[in-house]
């Protein structure tokens, strides 16, 4: 406690002085990496913050590609960084198919350490009661590979949860977790997700908060109780574990905390006998005051989803961060989804700003500005310095300035920058194609329930750009929350929302017939997880999987999948006016 306090205060006396922070932070990186031969060929020698900025090239990682695959090959760290590069990342993002690689910064799990203590601690100064109860986090890990040099490569919060300082964060008391650390290093995600529902129910009376990083992962999760409800009330009535657990780790030490409790094996029951899971968290988690998830970004989509499973307790989105680096915290966790923004701690990273332009001409006029001169109401694409082998990084996160903390900003996540739909000169981000979806879905849901009174919900969406049709066309996909079938005005209806939406340039290629009629094609419930379990089978991340909001045209393994549970197609019955 006395700790939060500290962390607290060190938090506010960062917001006061960013710019002094920043300054320190970047002259480290340039001091301790001048003899890099990044720093040779750039002539960055020696530079100071005013040379680095005029002669540092802004860089994507296909412009880096080459020296991380060199390093990840066997050649000299010093390539890029003057730390010795042990470790790679995998990141959800890919790059030719294959995962994008990051070097891991020295420090990195101290850095993790400290985001999630703070995220901790932001929790626990507004919630009071948390402290005192446990704590059912759903953290999975994946099986790592090595890379042709022999570097051992795995996403960065397997990297994390394997290290030792998170061991030592786990076994404070104050992070008081429902499952013990064999559960979360468990490499089966399907044992793992079974294992922390056990566990979660075994201390089910003092639990007090759920979380997962991101929202989508939380909700698989608890979405397991469905398949897995009568099996796990068995386990609690009998005190004996299920067969489906081989994991000689997890089944010694989820056997340890396993005792027959036949009055909580009953509540299990009645809570999950009516096969709805409306408010099963509150119902199974009866003392739960908080949700910690992250639910910015392509999460969003996930709030009413989580609203569903919690019947509304608060969802604390509390950290902002990638494989890269760890970036920010949202000071007010209790605020409404809509709300969240982060303060961008000043000690981690060196930070720029490229303001996203409005027009091609303006964009290659644009100068990233550094964290201390960004403008509130303003959009920007993040730009980070390391001391990973990073410098002047394009993040491709849109970010949008929504006010200060004393002097640090705060910044909301807008988007990834990279379009996700093009078929003529139109141009469909991630948070248009978001609002169109969500337009047409809130017109569609008024008066719609499934076969058993519900209403209905939209589970999840993503999409294609169907180029072999004359003229092209967009392809969206719904799975809802349960197979529904629509009338096809209706539906019809539905499509003209979405392309409603959209922007004026695909309206204009609507009238001019260069993009066809937009279609809307229904998955059957479930569809999406079997795309979360392929990425998992083939060594994806867990709880670092996001459904892709666009899929491409060479993921044909996911389009498979995807057109493998489509049941009904509608298209748009006209074009939206221009
Ligand atoms: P990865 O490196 O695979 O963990 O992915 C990192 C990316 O996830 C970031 O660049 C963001 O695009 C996204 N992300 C991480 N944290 C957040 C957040 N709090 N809100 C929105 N997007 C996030």
């Amino acid at each position: 406690m006395e700790n939060e306090q500290l962390l607290l205060e060190k938090l506010e006396s960062s917001s006061w002085s960013p710019g002094e922070a920043q300054d320190k932070v970047l002259a480290e990186i340039l001091e301790k990496n001048a003899a890099t031969d990044y720093f040779n060929r750039h002539g960055l020698r020696a530079a100071t913050k005013e040379v680095f900025r005029q002669r540092a090239p802004v860089i994507e990682y296909e412009d880096i590609k080459d020296e991380i695959n060199r390093i990840a090959d066997g050649e000299a760290s010093t390539l890029l960084s003057a730390n010795p590069i042990t470790d790679m990342f995998t990141s959800s993002g890919t790059s030719g198919g294959a995962h994008k690689l990051f070097p891991k910064a020295e420090g990195h799990y101290a850095v993790s350490d400290y985001f999630f203590d703070l995220a901790t601690a932001l929790l626990n100064r507004d919630l009071p009661g948390l402290r005192t109860g446990k704590a059912l986090y759903f953290l999975y890990v994946r099986s790592g590979r090595k890379t042709p040099g022999g570097l051992p490569a795995y996403p960065a919060l397997t990297g994390y949860y394997n290290s030792p300082e998170f061991r030592n964060w786990l076994f404070d008391p104050s992070n008081d977790y429902t499952s013990p650390l064999e559960v979360i290093l468990c490499t089966d995600s399907v044992q793992a997700s079974y294992c922390h529902l056990l566990c979660g129910l075994i201390h089910a009376r003092d639990v007090t908060k759920l979380g997962c990083f991101f929202a989508s992962a939380l909700v698989r999760s608890i979405r397991c109780l469905e398949a897995w409800w009568q099996e796990l009330s068995r386990d609690i009535r009998t005190g004996t574990l299920s067969e489906r657990v081989v994991d000689p780790a997890c089944r010694e030490a989820v056997e340890k905390i396993l005792r027959p409790d036949p009055e909580l094996a009953n509540v299990i029951d009645e809570a999950c006998l009516s096969g709805s899971l409306k408010g099963i968290v509150r119902k199974l988690w009866p003392s739960a005051k908080a949700i910690d998830t992250v639910v910015t970004g392509a999460m969003e989509q996930y709030v009413g989803e989580v609203d569903y499973l919690t019947d509304g307790l608060p969802i604390a989105s509390m950290i902002y961060a990638s494989s890269e680096s760890f970036f920010g915290v949202n000071l007010k966790p209790l605020c409404d989804p809509s709300q969240i923004s982060y303060m961008f701690l000043p000690e981690t990273s060196y930070y720029e700003f490229l303001p996203v332009a409005r027009s091609e001409e303006k964009a290659s006029r644009e100068e990233p500005v550094e964290l201390v001169d960004v403008e509130q109401g303003h959009e920007y694409e993040l730009v980070i310095t390391t001391n990973a082998g990073l410098y002047r990084y394009r993040m491709g996160d849109v970010l949008r300035v929504e006010g200060f903390h004393n002097k640090a900003p705060l910044f909301s996540f807008v988007c990834r920058r990279n379009v996700l739909l093009s078929i003529d000169s139109d141009k469909t981000d991630e948070k248009e194609l978001q609002t169109a979806v969500m337009n047409a879905f809130a017109a569609l849901r008024n008066g719609v329930t499934s076969k058993e009174g519900e209403a209905i919900r939209l589970t999840d969406y993503t999409s294609y750009a169907d180029l072999s049709s004359n003229p092209p066309h967009y392809v969206i996909y719904w799975e809802l929350s349960s197979e529904l079938h629509l009338e096809p005005e209706k539906a019809g209806e539905c499509c003209y929302k979405m392309e409603e939406s959209l922007s004026v340039v695909y309206h204009r290629g609507r009238m001019e017939r260069s993009i066809g009629a937009l279609e809307l094609r229904l998955v059957t419930p479930g569809t999406f997880n079997r795309i979360a379990d392929d990425a998992a089978s083939r060594g994806g991340s867990v709880s670092q999987f996001k459904l892709p909001r666009c899929i491409k045209k060479n993921a044909t393994r996911m389009l498979e999948i995807v057109e493998s549970g489509v049941y009904q197609q509608y298209f748009s019955p006209r074009a939206p006016e221009y």
